[in-house]
């Protein structure tokens, strides 16, 4: 099976991340992407909403996209969400599943930064999406350290990375937070049922409704 593995806080989940998923399933014909998550994301400061909202809203997110699924495994787990040790765990129960690491390009390009990046590129492939402001530097020192080209995956095949093919989208939850803090309307980017969700939860510092 073709697994698409997409982490990140979904702190709200957005329709930058729902245009992700849907490009690397539809361009690399994955059998299932996985929305996941994080329970506390190693590289920045805890999230807003908390895990089970974080999660509640993915699911919402994706209730009616085919083949794009929530999924609790890193919210379920103690302690720091590293991306190592879920695909570690992944070759391990379920080896005869194909890895597709999906990632926004400024997530990528601070890959360096995180546990074992090497070891990541040598348990899955890797599926970059453009992201406004970020750029792909070919040459210099922002250029990810990754393994040697020639590694291969745990499945056995050679690892390798893909570059999706989809126009940029200029939303980051970030910029969604403030703006429902803001009390904004109309709020673009999120979809209805999220939106429903963050007002009767009170989220982001939006005033409760029923
Ligand atoms: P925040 O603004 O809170 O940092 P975010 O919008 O970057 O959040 P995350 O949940 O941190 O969203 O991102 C999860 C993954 O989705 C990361 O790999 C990130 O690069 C990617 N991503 C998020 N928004 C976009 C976007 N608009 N275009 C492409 N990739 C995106």
């Amino acid at each position: 099976m073709r697994l698409g593995l997409f982490g990140g806080t979904f702190d709200p989940p957005h329709d930058g991340h729902l245009a992700v998923a849907r490009a690397a399933r539809d361009q690399l014909g994955l059998d299932r992407v996985e929305l996941i998550p994080t329970r506390v994301p190693p590289h920045r400061h805890a999230p807003s909403a908390s895990a089970p909202d974080r999660f509640a809203m993915v699911a919402l997110a994706v209730l009616d996209e085919p083949r794009l699924v929530p999924s609790p495994r890193e919210i379920v787990r103690d302690g720091v969400s590293y991306t190592v040790e879920t695909l570690e765990r992944l070759a391990t129960q379920r080896p005869e599943v194909e890895p597709f690491l999906v990632l926004g390009l400024d997530s990528y390009l601070d890959l360096p930064n995180w546990k074992q990046p090497a070891r990541i590129t040598e348990l899955a492939h890797l599926v970059i999406a453009p992201r406004p402001g970020a750029r792909l530097a070919l040459r210099g020192e922002d250029r990810p350290r990754l393994a040697a080209p020639g590694a291969h995956t745990s499945a056995g095949g050679p690892r390798r990375v893909f570059v999706l093919e989809m126009e940029e989208v200029p939303l980051s939850a970030t910029a969604l937070r403030e703006a429902l803090a803001r009390g904004e309307t109309p709020i673009r980017g999120l979809c209805g049922p999220v939106l429903r969700y963050v007002r009767k939860r009170g989220l982001y510092g939006v005033e409760e409704t029923d």
